[in-house]
């Protein structure tokens, strides 16, 4: 299921809409925003939310992954007996089972389910930094490395 969550303006809450349902206005304190998740198959390359063309993607490290990954590794522990073993096999489900996210640097809101641009690219603490701050910070521009 492709989904987009983002914050309302107004509140702050987190929201979400899925694939497929049409924009309505917040649901904590009812402010109009006309965020909707793209359809199933989008290349996502500016964001839903805000319209931003900066987007980073990363590892969707969520709740129920979290507990799912506990479960697993009680299941994987008591009869592993290499425990180099049981890790490794644990790292390669969990890379498996975890999905990346597309975000968007100046809402944060987060696209689950789609692919994306390859103009995408993993997080970037100075892209990051200059979104925050406004101008990148001195000794932090981008592609000076001397
Ligand atoms: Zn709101
Ligand atoms: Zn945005």
């Amino acid at each position: 299921m492709s989904s987009i969550h983002f914050l309302c303006k107004q509140c702050e809450a987190r929201l979400g809409r899925d694939a497929g349902e049409v924009s309505r206005p917040c649901d904590f304190c009812g402010a109009a925003n006309d965020v909707a998740a793209p359809p199933p198959g989008s290349i996502i390359d500016t964001c839903a939310a805000c319209g931003h063309e900066e987007l980073y993607f990363q590892k969707d490290f969520n709740r129920a992954t979290g507990i799912a990954l506990v479960v697993l590794g009680a299941i994987f522990v008591p009869w592993t007996w290499l425990p180099l073993i049981g890790v490794t096999i644990l790292d390669y489900i969990v890379w498996r089972v975890v999905k990346e996210v597309v975000v968007c640097y100046k809402c944060q809101a987060v696209h689950r389910g789609y692919a994306w641009a390859e103009k995408v690219k993993p997080f970037d603490l100075v892209i990051h930094d200059r979104h925050v701050y406004g101008a990148a910070p001195p000794g932090a521009e981008e592609g000076h490395h001397d």
